[in-house]
Parts: structure tokens; sequence; C-alpha cells
């Protein structure tokens, strides 16, 4: 496993879109063709609902492991004018599509959603509510984060329909928790699993991170130990991605030399995966575990499981709108990002201006690619159809499969290709065989995390 580690641990996109946001042609791209887009999407799928991220971007102190686009800030008289903000902003996108949409998923993420007061998020929510329908099986989360959702959040979103929380957990030993800048004791996490159990949340997931600064395994191992204890829904542990050259003064408090190497890396997540499985989770998709019950699960076992910017998510909609600053949307024709400064996003949305500044509308051998990627990250398997390859150049992708192949990663048969137990770490390398855009042209920096 060592030399396979070392032979694949290159810079790799996650794949959370396909064409990933460095490849998207600006060039092709217009705010009207977005909307023709959306509008689209939306009149061809006028019962499947819709998707809502919101960004909700303010923290109270920066962790330097975080990647996220986030405004560090104690001004707490911020929360009203940007949540009105982001009313109005799904104001305009109602008016475009015509009727109050059925929602079906809502999100919200950041930065800190709870840095709002709970009387702030439901206002939020009750806001978006007026111009939208909750669908009967809606399934509405948010991130909280231990140190400050409070009883009060969780009742208040839970009363609006909210039944998915996930909580940042990280690792709990306290060197690691000085390196990234959040001390965040078990006990508060605790506290927030067992308040949102009580309240009726169905599903609680934690995030944990292995490769950070000064992490070794014995760390890794006590907090999975921990973590089981409390005994979440949902598990995330996934990889630090160290891209401090894209992060601005973020990933900036420790050096490269802190980070644990690749092999320890891959130790760290083989020792995490085994501890976690046989506590009785499943592996579902990459970086993923969940209780057999939670509907993550249940998706990767119907076949329903997708991926989108949002990650890993048991409900597909083909239109997933995202409000607020630096937000991304997904009209399954394309893809849009909102403006990243929060005075040019309130700017623009109180003169009725929708706040996207870039974006990508997607060809047809985007459209085939994508579906590929999509079932080799939810179902680790994809095939094709003999009137695909007039499209897509599948001898290429084969020909970037073959030393995978040998090396026992995937299992290729005439229009097949699967992932095989070995090849499991590795899908994003075996997605990237897909990818023939970055084929076509390798990033001239480094964009991209290493993919172990
Ligand atoms: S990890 Fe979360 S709380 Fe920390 S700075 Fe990033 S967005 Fe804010």
């Amino acid at each position: 496993m060592c030399e396979l580690v070392q032979k694949y641990n290159v810079p790799g996109p996650r794949y959370t879109s396909y064409p990933t946001v460095p490849y998207w042609d600006l060039d092709d791209f217009s705010g009207k063709r977005w909307k023709s887009t959306v509008l689209k999407t939306f009149q061809e799928n006028p019962k499947e609902g819709i998707s809502l991220y919101i960004h909700l971007p303010f923290c109270e102190s920066m962790c330097t492991f975080c990647g996220c686009h986030k405004r560090i800030t104690k001004r707490h008289e911020l929360e009203v004018p940007y949540i009105n903000s982001v009313l109005k902003e799904w104001k305009l996108y109602v008016d475009l599509l015509g009727t109050k949409p059925i929602i079906k998923e809502l999100h919200l993420g950041g930065g800190t959603p709870t840095f709002f007061a709970p009387e702030h998020l439901k206002l939020l929510i009750e806001g978006i509510l007026i111009h939208g329908k909750k669908a009967d099986d809606a399934q509405f989360s948010f991130e909280g984060h231990p140190n400050n959702t409070t009883k009060a959040h969780l009742q208040s979103l839970f009363d609006v329909g909210f039944r998915r929380v996930c909580f940042g957990v990280q690792d709990y030993n306290m060197t690691v928790q000085r390196a990234i800048n959040r001390i965040q004791p078990f006990e508060n996490v605790k506290n927030v699993t067992e308040w949102a159990k009580e309240i009726g949340y169905t599903s609680v997931g934690h995030d944990i991170i292995y490769g950070l600064p000064f992490q070794d395994c014995s760390h890794v191992e006590e907090t999975i130990k921990k973590t089981n204890a409390l005994r979440p829904d949902r598990i995330a542990f996934y990889s630090y991605a160290h891209v401090p050259w894209l992060k601005g003064n973020g990933q900036r408090g420790y050096q490269e030399t802190d980070l644990p190497s690749s092999v320890v890396k891959k130790a760290q997540y083989e020792m995490g995966k085994k501890m976690l499985t046989d506590f009785g989770y499943k592996d579902v998709g990459m970086d993923h575990f969940a209780l057999p019950t939670d509907d993550l699960h249940i998706a990767l076992t119907q076949g329903t499981l997708h991926r989108n910017f949002m990650g890993y998510t048991s409900s597909k909609t083909q239109l997933m709108i995202g409000l607020g600053v630096s937000s991304i949307s997904d009209s399954w024709y394309g893809f849009a990002q909102n403006v990243k400064s929060l005075e040019e996003y309130e700017h623009l949305v109180s003169h009725g201006v929708i706040p996207i500044f870039k974006g990508h509308i997607l060809n047809q051998e985007d459209e085939i690619i994508r579906r590929h990627i999509l079932n080799l990250m939810c179902r680790f398997e994809t095939s094709w159809e003999e009137k695909e390859t007039e499209v897509v150049d599948f001898a290429s992708i084969i020909e970037n499969l073959l030393e995978m192949a040998s090396d026992g990663l995937v299992e290729l048969s005439k229009n097949t290709i699967s992932v095989t137990e070995k090849g499991r770490p590795f899908v994003r390398n075996i997605s990237m065989a897909f990818d023939l855009k970055l084929h076509r042209k390798k990033p001239e920096t480094r964009i991209f995390s290493m993919t172990v």
C-alpha cells in the first residue's frame, strides 16, 4: 500500500462538480445564459423540487486549517443586514422561476451558521418559506460549531423543519487543537450532540480530519474512540487539504514540516476506516461513514446517493441554488458562483442583480463525463453506451486507467469500469482518468490538494 500511496499522491480535485471550478469556460458564460439554464431545468422537472445552499460567512475566530470562504468578525450587528440580502437574492430567483418552488433540501453552511442568533436563523428560514414550499420529505440541515451552538439554536431550527446537524470536531488532542487554533473540549461536542438527539434530530454528524499539523495515529485513534462514544449517525472522515497559496492568511499557523507525511496520512486513514467499520459504521462514498439506519447509507444501498457542491447527499435535485456570498449554484446545465466580497454582494442584490461573477455552461462532453465521475464517486462503478463514444474519447480514458488496472485499483471490461476494494481510497485518482479537461491542459500552478 505504501508504494501505491507514494505513486498516486498527486494534486487532484475532490470532484464536487465536473468540470471543476478552475476549468470553467468563463468566456462562454453570461448571466443571461445562466438564467436560461436555471429556468430550463426548473421547467423540465416541475415536481422534483430544488435544493438550497445558504452560505453564512461569519466566524468569531480563525481556525488555521480552514479552507472555507469566511469573514472573521465579532460584529453581530452584521447578521440582520446579511439575512435581508440573502432573502432579496432568494426573491430574485423566485421571480425568475415565476412560481413558488418546492424546497426538497436546504443546507446552512459557512463560515459559522451558529454565529447567528437563533431568532435570526429562524427569521431567515421563515423568509425563505414565504416564497417556497417545503416538500413533505424535505431534508433541512446545518453546520453547527460545538463551541457556540446552543440549545436555543437547535430548538429554533428544529421548529422550522431541521432534522440534521453536523458538528466540526477535527481532533480532540490539545497540541493539534492549538496548532489549528480551535480549542474545543470533548464536553462541548458531547453537549451539543446529546441536545440534538434529545430535541429529535434524526441525523447528527461529526467531521473528523486526518493529516492535521502535529497529528499522529494515536491522536486519530483517540478521536475516533471518543467520537464513537457519542455515536453520531454520520461521520465525515477526510484528509486535511493543505493549499496555503490559495487561502490568503489561512493555513499559515504552522510549517509544511509540521504536517504528517503522505504515508502517515494513509496509515491514519486506514486505521480510522477500520475502527469505524469495526464500530458498525458503513463506508459510504469517498471519506464518509454512516450508521446503517442513516439516510446516506440507505441512499447508497438504493443506488440514489448523489454528490454536489455540498458533498454527498441522499436527495438529488437537478437544480441547486446557492444563496449568499461566494455560494456556487448548479443548474445541471451550468454552474455559477456568487461574488466573494460582502459589500459587492449586498450592493448587487439591493440593485436587483443576481450576484454571480463567473460560471460555466456544460457541453455534451461535459455532461457525459460528469455522469461517469458521479457514478464513480457515488457507486464505485460506471458503464457507457456505444453512442457516448461518438462524443467522448473513451480510448484515452481507458489508456489513462491501464496502470491503475495493473495495480489492481480498477477492473476494466468492454464498457464498464469498477473500482476494486483496494482502489476505493484512490477514487479521486480514478476519476481524474475521466477528467479530459485536466488531461488536455495541466494547471500551470498547484490548485488542488493532494489526493492522499
Ligand atoms: S473552520 Fe469553520 S469556524 Fe473555523 S474559520 Fe473555518 S468556517 Fe470558521
